[in-house]
């Protein structure tokens, strides 16, 4: 066998299970050790300094100045205490990735002799030399330098390395103006104005709107594990995260043998690993299972507060690659690292809380469910309304291979709520809610509504934006996306149409409140439920009705993107100061550039490997057929030979044909927006790759196949 084949095979059987006894039993107390988080504040900060931080994250009043050098003080005390050499401001750029500079606390003070400081300053900006980040323009617009300033609603963190630790502190990223460099800045932004909405609405029904709002998010992250032998040993994967080539072999998930299945025990050392240092950091990791296809996993949270939970994402995607590196793996966070294998995506389960009480759980009283159903038909009206938008903020180049390709749901956006709720907003639609399918009498009226029974119907899991009991589960994101963009949407969307209704309700009389509200309800449901689709969205007969129904359909990128443009959506965002004009612009440039770049790598590795790896193992073959058809043919030997010529014939033609395609794949690589070319040029490129493969002797192949990458760890 080819040698680099057989040597990573090798090498992974020799594989230990995994390092059990570096680890040690995890007690509660060692529960957010490495976090600098509230209780811990109250702890170590002056009782006036606390009350003010408090003022700042719980009400969202403007930070303090003064009390940042108090704060510093203590979190610098705790941090040297942990180990932390360095400070860093942890920030999240437009790369999609995560960004750390790191500052020494040490402070030369003259005569060869040195303290370690941290001030109020150093803690709440910094000036990292951002020149090299993406800003569509927008610093050479402005200035060139990008600031980062302190979160204090997500709590600083220790990061350790083997030498050290760093203490990390969430920043937000902005140029000079204030423009949004990043992808926290918006979110909190929308979560603002989602809080005002939500406050209005409920003033409407009476509440005296001073309670809190919590956007809450659990975001269930799928991911790939194959052992680092295989993946250096393919540059597709070093190069891009996914494979450009390989055969699906004959077995990989029809048996439907490794969902749920028994952990093998280095993935379970792996995975206890990763809980173990998420604890630490204060991620709640809840649930761990094996995914659908062989060598796919998934690790989920439980719920946490949105920009905590976004922050926790991208350190937990941080922590499942590190600690696969520990046990000899990679970690592969591409949304379709196998062709022909599920994919991974990211499922995004929001809710929305006012004070104590979920808006979106049904709920045991009238004056619950009347909310309930108030929030649930303006989430409907927001969905339809904007769904161009919400397909966007899932829009990659990775994940285009996912949505739409029969296991993710489609590109088409629609709402899955289920066929009890269904009725019930099928009967406000008639004007006629008397009863719910299980039993009793209801209207919609504050004091006549009954208990809603919880939602007992089956999941729907081809849906893309599921109402499950009571949160909505976006399930479009790809596994490697940050959960930031998607939020930022579905916060100022809603926002929006919880305006738009609290507008509506504001101008009822108070005798008239509640046949107003049904009015209204059956207003916005017949207006907007034609985005509301409980069947199955992998059929074509859906995308055909889907297209009756006029609900748009972007399966690419770049046309997926133009949303963010558009001008009533430029409008929107104006609107609630989410995104300026020049921000919106920035994204729209920086995304569409990332797409058509990372497209652009990917020909260019395509035509690379084709030319340096797979022609000429092909050649290899063909020579030693050519060789063996000239020795049979000085001799009188007759069986045999025409199956020579036979095999030489099928891999001849098929290096013709893979020449072809690499002069096709040249010429659109050439082209100034070769992207749509260069994806069909690479396809069939593949295409002829993947057959000869298949035909190829298996001892000259000379990458990790499929079976072997997804089977053997
Ligand atoms: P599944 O969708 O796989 O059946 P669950 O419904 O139990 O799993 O939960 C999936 C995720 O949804 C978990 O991270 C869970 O914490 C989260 N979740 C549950 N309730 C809420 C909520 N009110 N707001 C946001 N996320 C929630
Ligand atoms: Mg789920």
């Amino acid at each position: 066998m080819n040698s680099d084949r057989k040597n990573a095979i090798a090498s992974v059987l020799a594989h230990e299970d995994g390092a059990e006894s570096e680890l040690k039993p995890f007690t509660a107390e060692d529960y957010g050790i490495d976090v600098f988080h509230f209780t811990r504040m109250k702890d170590r900060l002056p009782k006036p300094v606390y009350q003010k931080l408090m003022d700042t994250v719980g009400e969202g009043q403007p930070l303090d100045s003064t009390i940042a050098d108090a704060v510093a003080h203590a979190m610098k005390e705790w941090a040297l205490e942990k180990g932390a050499t360095h400070y860093t401001h942890w920030f999240q750029p437009l790369t999609g990735a995560t960004a750390e500079k790191h500052d020494s606390f040490l402070d030369p003070v003259g005569n060869g002799q040195a303290i370690l400081s941290f001030s109020g300053k150093n803690l709440i900006v910094s000036e990292p030399d951002a020149s090299s980040f993406p800003s569509g323009g927008i610093r050479s617009t402005f200035e060139a330098r990008g600031y980062t300033a302190w979160d204090p609603t997500s709590p600083a963190f220790i990061k350790r390395g083997r030498n050290g630790a760093t203490l990390c502190i969430p920043t937000a990223f902005c140029a000079y103006a204030g423009e949004a460099l990043d992808k926290k800045t918006p979110l909190l932004r929308s979560m603002q104005t989602l809080s005002k909405a939500v406050k209005r609405l409920m003033m409407c029904f009476g509440d005296d709107g001073t309670k809190n709002v919590r956007v809450t998010l659990g975001p269930e992250q799928e991911y790939f594990l194959i052992d680092e032998s295989f993946y250096y040993a393919r540059p597709d994967l070093v190069q891009t995260g996914r494979t450009l080539f390989g055969a699906p072999p004959p077995k990989h998930q029809q048996l439907e043998d490794h969902y749920f299945g028994a952990i093998k025990p280095r993935i379970l050392a792996f995975m206890t690993d990763v809980d173990s240092n998420l604890w630490k950091l204060g991620i709640p990791a809840k649930t761990r299972h094996n995914e659908v296809a062989p060598a796919q996993f998934e690790i989920a949270p439980v719920f946490e507060e949105l920009n905590l939970a976004v922050d926790h994402n991208m350190l937990l995607m941080e922590v499942l690659r590190r600690t696969a590196e520990k046990h000899g793996l990679v970690c592969l966070l591409h949304e379709k690292p196998f062709t022909g294998i599920n994919g991974s995506g990211k499922h995004n389960n929001w809710s929305l809380t006012y004070g104590n009480v979920n808006l979106l759980n049904p709920g045991s009283d009238p004056h619950q469910n009347a909310i309930f159903l108030t929030t649930l038909c303006a989430i409907v009206m927001a969905i339809d309304k904007h769904s161009d938008l919400l397909r966007t903020s899932t829009a990659s180049a990775g994940n285009d291979h996912r949505l739409g390709a029969n296991e993710a749901p489609p590109a088409i956006i629609s709402i899955f709520i289920g066929e009890q709720l269904a009725d019930i907003i099928d009967q406000i639609e008639k004007g006629s809610l008397k009863s719910s399918k299980q039993a009793g009498t209801m209207r919609i009226g504050v004091d006549t509504l009954p208990a809603l029974p919880r939602d007992s119907t089956d999941r729907n899991r081809t849906s893309p934006f599921a109402f499950t009991s009571n949160k909505f589960e976006f399930r479009a994101p790809g596994s490697s996306q940050s959960c930031a963009g998607c939020n930022v949407i579905l916060n100022t969307i809603i926002a929006d149409s919880l305006n738009e209704v609290a507008g509506e309700l504001e101008k009822l009389p108070k005798a008239g409140f509640n046949s107003g509200l049904q009015e209204l309800l059956r207003k916005i449901i017949k207006a907007h439920k034609r985005i509301i689709f409980n069947g199955d969205n992998y059929s074509t007969a859906w995308k055909e009705e889907a297209a009756r129904r006029g609900l748009p359909n972007f399966p690419t990128t770049p046309d997926a993107l133009k949303a963010l443009v558009a001008p009533a959506n430029i409008a929107l965002f104006e609107k609630y100061g989410v995104f300026s004009r020049v921000e919106a612009h920035s994204r729209y440039e920086i995304f569409t550039e990332e797409y058509h770049r990372k497209i652009r790598i990917e020909g260019e590795l395509s035509l690379n490997m084709a030319r340096t790896i797979f022609l000429p193992a092909g050649s290899k073959q063909l020579s030693e057929l050519a060789k063996t058809i000239a020795v049979m043919s000085g001799t009188d030997l007759k069986a045999g030979f025409s199956t020579q010529k036979a095999m030489a014939e099928t891999i001849g033609r098929l290096l013709d044909s893979i020449h072809a395609e690499c002069g096709r794949l040249e010429k659109a690589l050439s082209l100034r927006d070769g992207s749509a070319k260069i994806v069909d040029s690479m396809a069939a490129l593949r295409k002829s790759v993947d057959f000869l493969e298949k035909n190829v002797d298996d001892e000259l192949w000379p990458l990790p196949k499929y079976r072997e990458m997804l089977f053997i760890s």
